[in-house]
């Protein structure tokens, strides 16, 4: 008989309403302050091919307040940087007594490949353009604290989406429970054909448009690093497409302000905006350790 590969958390939209329901439920019970010895004995292996500051940081503290024991391995400071193949790394960390990695890597679907190969659970922490699980858990998180229900709301995306694997994972979650996500940015950030990431999304270059009546505004960075020698008139951006204080009065008075960090002030979103009371920036970086600690113990906390 074949054996049953684990479960892994790959990308929402593969997964049902029912589960996502329940991770948030759980996160939301969960206490970053209250250390449990539920994972104890379990390793696992945060290895991050990009940057990251709040995503590996919070799966560190997730899994160490869950009680498991940490290895860290970066590109820069490892034998990936020699040449080692993802599967071969992956088969190491898999014989060293991995029993889950948490993995970001730049190419999209790096994650199902090494799914395929190893038989421990894998969680996605950013693949490349495509999606970021544990964030789009985070935002529905946060955007529940404040408004109780995604059904009906208005949920207005601005900024860079066509490299944003947070936009795209929040393009699968959100109306998945009846929420309206709007995409808003310029053409070459926010192409048209976007639309067809996920059922009813609306794509749209109009800022004032987009915030009209929003419930939430997510802010997002643009992502240099991806643009590949594209040029970006950043005046130009700043003036069309910036989330100032004026512009957020048009979405309703109590819209709450998102972004997924790192934020880059003055570019996408102004100081008043960052720090100002609809903010839910910070929320978003302590309720990213709860999900974390919620993905961590339901893919590996046993049974019984
Ligand atoms: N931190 C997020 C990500 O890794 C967003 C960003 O980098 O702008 O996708």
């Amino acid at each position: 008989m074949k054996r049953q590969k684990p479960r892994s958390l790959l990308g929402i939209e593969g997964m049902e309403p029912k589960d996502i329901s329940a991770l948030l439920k759980l996160a939301a019970r969960m206490n970053p302050a209250k250390p449990s010895n539920i994972l104890r004995g379990k390793v696992i292996v945060l290895l991050f091919y990009e940057t990251s500051t709040r995503t590996r940081s919070s799966f560190e503290l997730a899994a160490k307040t869950l009680g498991a024991t940490t290895i860290l391995i970066t590109a820069s400071a490892s034998s990936i940087e020699k040449g080692e193949s993802l599967i071969d790394t992956g088969y190491t960390v898999s014989s060293l007594g991995a029993d889950a990695i948490v993995m970001r890597h730049p190419s999209s679907g790096a994650h199902w490949l090494l799914a395929e190969h190893l038989n421990i659970p894998i969680i996605n922490a950013g693949d490349g353009m495509h999606e970021h699980p544990s964030q789009g858990l985070l935002d529905a998180l946060t955007i529940l604290q404040a408004k109780k229900s995604l059904k009906g709301l208005k949920v207005a995306i601005i900024g860079d989406l066509y490299h944003s694997r947070v936009a795209r994972s929040n393009a699968h979650l959100l109306p998945k429970f009846g929420a309206k996500v709007v995409f808003c940015g310029p053409p070459d950030l926010c192409p048209d054909d976007m639309a067809k990431i996920a059922d009813g999304l609306e794509v749209t270059h109009d800022l004032d448009k987009a915030l009209t009546g929003a419930d939430v505004v997510m802010s997002l960075r643009v992502q240099k690093e991806r643009l590949a020698g594209r040029q970006l008139s950043i005046e130009e951006y700043i003036a069309r497409y910036q989330i100032t204080p004026e512009k957020l009065t048009l979405a309703k008075k109590d819209a709450i302000l998102m972004h997924p960090g790192p934020i880059i002030r003055g570019m996408e979103l102004t100081n008043d905006v960052a720090d100002g009371m609809q903010s839910r920036i910070l929320n978003q970086v302590q309720n990213g350790v709860k999900v974390r600690m919620a993905i961590l113990q339901s893919l590996l906390a046993s049974k019984n």
